[in-house]
C-alpha cells in the first residue's frame, strides 16, 4: 500500500479514503473535490472555500503563474499558501492541459516541477502528453512513451515531501492505459491522475470514460489513489467514485457560473429557464430565479458559482454516505437516470461487474433491485462464483415454493430472482436478502437462470430439478437440458 493513501471503506469499486498530504500537514478525506482557482480571477475565494464550503484541498495552475511576471515573483517570495490564503492542501497543474489545447509549452518537467516545489505547491504535476481520444494507436503509443520518460524524470527530481502525481494516459486503448497505469505504479510517485479524458465528457462519452479508467485501475491495482482529471459534474461523481475514483477537480463551478447556468446532480440547466430552484443552499434559499438575473453580472457570476459549488460538494458527502451505508449502486443507478448517456456508463461500469467484485464488501446493510441493470451487480457475479464452491446432493430440488414433504430430493434449496439458487441456511445472508419487486423482470429471471446453469455445469452428476413461477420458455431455454422442470403455476 502506497504510505500517503489509506483506504478506510468500500462499497463496490468506491472507497472513503484518507490521502495525506505531508507538506501541508494535512490529511484529506476522499472522495474529495478540489475546487480549481485560476490565480487570475477568483470567483470565490480560497478562504471562502475553506471556511464556507470545508474545501480540504484545491488545485491551481503552475505553468499559469509560471509564465505571469507578477503572479511568479508574489507565488516566489509568499509561497502559493499564502499567496491564496488557503489552509488546506494545493494540489498544482502543470500546463499539460495548455500543451492539449494549445500545442505548445515551454518548461520542461524539471523546471515546473523544481518551480512547483519552489512556491510550495504540495502535490506537483509532470508534464505528461494529454492524448486526446480516438488518436491512431501508434499515436498513442509514441505519446505515452513520452509521457512514461517524463514520469522517470520526475521520480529523479529532488522534490522533498511535496507529494507528486503520475498521469495515466493511453487515449482510448484499454491496453494502453492498464499498461501505463502499471507503469505509474512502479514508479515511487504518489497521485494518479486518470488524463485527457475531458474530451469523452465533453461529448457524453461516459461509457468510454468508464472503460478507461477501469483499464487504468487494472494496471494501477486497488490501493492507489485515482484523480479522475478534469472531471468536475456532480451529475457523474457517483459513476466515477463506484469505478474507484478518488479526486475530483472543478473549473466547472465556475465556468459554467459564468455562462449563466445553474449546475444540478441531475444535469445542467440555463439560469434564464430557471422558475423554481430545486435546492436549498443559501443561495437557492435567498434568492427567486429572478432575482438572481437581476443581479448585476459580476454578482450573479459569484452567486451562482457558490450554488454551483454547494450542489457539488453534496453530492461528494451524499457519495460517501452511500459507501458508509452500503448502496453505492442504488445511488449510481438513480443518477443514471438523468441521462441515456449516463445509463451507458452505468451498463458499462456493469461490464466490469467482476472488477468491482474485489473490492465490495461481502456483506452489507441493503440490496435494492431497483431496475433490470441490478441483475448485474458484483454480488449477483459473486453469488454466481460461489455457487461452483457448495456442495450438491446426488439429487436437488431448486425451487421458487415451498420445501417438499417427502423425500424424493435429498435436498431442496431456494431459487430467488435475479441470484438463482442457493441452500435454505444462507436466506438470512447478505445479499441473498434483498429487496425485490414482486413484478420480476426478466434480466432478473434469466440471472437466476444462469445461477441454475451454473450449478449444473459444476455438478454434472447431480439429478437437479427445478419448480419455478411460470418462467417464459424464453428464460427456461437457459436452464440445461438434463434439468427436470416443474411449473409451479400450472397446477
Ligand atoms: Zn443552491
Amino acid at each position: 500500500m502506497r504510505e500517503c493513501f489509506e483506504i478506510r471503506d468500500t462499497d463496490a469499486g468506491g472507497r472513503i479514503g484518507e490521502l495525506s498530504v505531508p507538506r501541508a500537514d494535512v490529511t484529506v478525506e476522499t472522495p474529495a473535490l478540489l475546487p480549481v482557482i485560476n490565480p487570475n480571477l477568483d470567483t470565490i475565494s480560497p478562504r471562502r472555500l475553506a471556511d464556507e464550503f470545508g474545501a480540504e484541498i484545491l488545485i491551481t495552475n503552475s505553468y499559469i503563474i509560471h509564465g505571469d511576471d507578477d503572479l511568479r515573483e508574489r507565488a516566489l517570495a509568499d509561497g502559493l499558501h499564502d499567496m491564496l490564503d488557503f489552509p488546506g492542501a494545493i494540489m498544482t497543474d502543470s500546463g499539460s492541459f495548455q500543451l492539449s489545447e494549445y500545442g505548445e509549452i515551454t518548461v520542461t518537467t524539471e523546471e515546473i516541477l523544481e518551480f512547483q516545489h519552489e512556491i510550495g505547491s504540495d502535490i506537483a504535476t509532470p508534464v505528461d502528453i494529454p492524448t486526446p481520444p480516438d488518436v491512431p494507436r501508434e499515436q498513442a503509443e509514441r505519446e505515452l512513451e513520452t509521457t512514461q520518460e517524463r514520469l522517470e524524470i520526475a521520480e529523479d527530481v529532488d522534490t522533498g515531501e511535496m507529494l507528486v502525481s503520475a498521469p495515466v494516459q493511453g487515449s482510448t486503448y484499454p491496453d494502453l492505459r492498464e499498461r501505463a497505469g502499471r507503469h505509474a505504479e512502479g514508479t515511487d510517485l504518489d497521485v494518479f491522475p486518470v488524463g485527457a479524458v475531458v474530451p469523452l465528457m465533453n461529448d457524453y462519452r461516459y461509457d468510454d470514460v468508464v472503460d478507461v479508467v477501469a483499464a487504468a485501475k487494472r494496471g494501477l491495482g486497488a490501493d492507489a489513489p485515482v484523480h479522475l482529471f478534469g472531471a468536475g459534474h456532480p451529475m457523474m461523481f457517483a459513476l466515477a467514485v463506484a469505478m474507484g475514483c478518488d479526486l475530483f477537480d472543478s473549473a466547472a463551478y465556475a465556468l459554467y457560473a459564468r455562462d449563466d447556468r445553474y449546475l444540478t446532480v441531475r444535469g445542467t440547466q440555463a439560469l434564464e429557464e430557471i422558475d423554481y430552484f430545486p435546492c436549498s443552499c443559501a443561495v437557492c434559499t435567498d434568492h427567486s430565479p429572478d432575482d438572481l438575473r437581476a443581479l448585476p453580472d459580476d454578482e450573479r457570476e459569484s452567486e451562482l458559482a457558490a450554488h454551483n459549488l454547494h450542489v457539488t460538494f453534496a453530492e461528494i458527502r451524499r457519495i460517501k454516505q452511500a459507501i458508509r451505508a452500503g448502496n453505492l449502486l442504488e445511488l449510481v443507478e438513480q443518477r443514471a437516470r438523468a441521462h441515456p448517456t449516463m445509463l451507458d456508463g452505468y451498463r458499462t461500469l456493469l461490464d466490469h461487474a467482476a472488477q468491482l467484485e474485489h473490492s465490495d464488501p461481502v456483506s452489507k446493510g441493503s440490496f435494492f433491485y431497483t431496475s433490470h441493470e441490478s441483475a448485474r451487480r458484483p454480488e449477483v457475479v459473486r453469488h454466481h462464483d460461489r455457487l461452483e464452491r457448495l456442495s450438491v446432493p446426488d439429487s436437488l430440488l431448486l425451487t421458487e415454493g415451498d420445501a417438499p414433504r417427502g423425500d424424493e430430493y435429498d435436498d431442496s434449496w431456494r431459487v430467488e430472482p435475479p441470484f438463482g439458487p442457493f441452500p435454505r441456511a444462507l436466506s438470512k445472508s447478505y445479499p441473498l436478502t434483498a429487496e425485490v419487486p414482486d413484478r420480476t423482470d426478466r434480466a432478473a429471471l434469466a440471472a437466476a437462470a444462469d445461477g441454475v446453469a451454473r450449478l449444473v455445469d459444476v455438478n454434472p452428476d447431480a439429478d437437479i430439478t427445478l419448480a419455478h413461477d411460470g418462467w417464459p420458455a424464453a428464460i427456461l431455454e437457459r436452464v440445461p437440458d438434463d434439468v427436470a422442470l416443474v411449473d409451479l403455476t400450472a397446477a
